[in-house]
């Protein structure tokens, strides 16, 4: 059983100046309840490591209890993530209320460790990429809501350099609004070409990010590459697209004519989507149920 990002958020703070809203989230007591009851009665100690109590940005820190998570996170042998360096309010947050930045803050929270890996990671200045290279965290980076958001450009070659597990993620699905990871790709080269120039980023840099480095942010080293002792885990996509005529080398296609639907998606050694289309899944019930949740949201919004 592959389980990452449980949803959780003790975020106790209420006013006109959090940066993020309140969520549904729950305490410090239902994780740890949560995380014990897991480990008895489903998960062997080899799976727990892949749980990770999740922190959506900043601004579920402030009123947690965040440095109890972490001594938790070692108890139980799991991974801890939140999204951070995100946008520039997160540094004026900190700076307001807790008199340091926002990797300071981390550090205080004894969360500056490498069990812990951070979403975006657009705002850090140089001493705080080599501090989190020290540490040995990852940073995952999502071009996607970067761009849509207008947050920023990760510094995905300093951070890579300094030792920091790189990988690429699609970030939620309200900032990103598709949560297609091979168009990440797409734009994790675009995006990193603006900032290093063209011939400085490659698709394979981006598809290492996507592949390796993300598998290295989630502590794993069962994923990631299609080598003997991995999970069969596999995305396969036809070149018959007119979008793909022409191109020469076919990894290279992928990325840079922009594929985005596998044909076939394999998840340690069995067919999860054929034909493009995931097996087990009622879409057109899927659709309309999200649907009406999507119309009940916005009428309480
Ligand atoms: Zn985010």
């Amino acid at each position: 059983m592959d389980a990452h990002s449980p949803r959780t958020s003790p975020d106790l703070r209420r006013g006109a100046d959090q940066i993020a809203p309140d969520c549904a989230g729950q305490n410090f007591y239902a994780i740890d309840r949560g995380l014990r009851d897991l480990l008895a009665h489903y998960l062997t100690p080899d799976d727990f490591r892949r749980l990770e109590p999740h922190f959506d940005r900043l601004g579920a820190l402030a009123g947690g209890r965040l440095d109890e998570l972490a001594r938790l996170a070692d108890k139980h042998g799991c991974r801890l993530h939140t999204h951070l360096g995100e946008t520039k309010d997160e540094d004026d947050y900190c700076l307001h209320h807790f008199g340091c930045r926002p990797v300071d803050y981390l550090e205080e929270l004894g969360w500056l460790q490498d069990r812990v890996w951070l979403a975006h990671g657009v705002h850090f200045n140089d001493a705080e990429v080599a501090r989190l290279g020290r540490h040995r965290l990852g940073v995952c980076h999502c071009p996607t809501s970067n761009m849509v958001l207008a947050s920023g450009m990760c510094r995905t070659k300093e951070l890579e350099a300094a030792g920091v597990a790189v990988g690429l993620g699609v970030d939620g699905s309200a900032s990103n609004d598709n949560s297609n990871l091979m168009e990440g790709v797409r734009h994790a080269l675009m995006l990193s070409r603006l900032s290093y120039g063209a011939a400085n980023v490659t698709h394979l840099d981006a598809l290492r990010w996507a592949t390796e480095g993300s598998a290295r942010c989630l502590g794993r080293d069962d994923i990631g590459a299609i080598a003997v002792g991995k999970q069969a885990d596999l995305a396969l996509f036809t070149l018959d697209e007119l979008r793909f005529s022409g191109a020469g080398d076919p990894i290279a296609g992928l990325v840079l004519c922009g594929a985005h639907r596998a044909d076939r998606v394999m998840i340690g050694g069995t067919w999860r989507v054929v034909d493009g289309a995931p097996l087990g899944v009622d879409v057109a019930r899927l659709r309309h149920e999200h649907g009406e949740a999507a119309k009940r949201f916005l009428h309480n919004w």
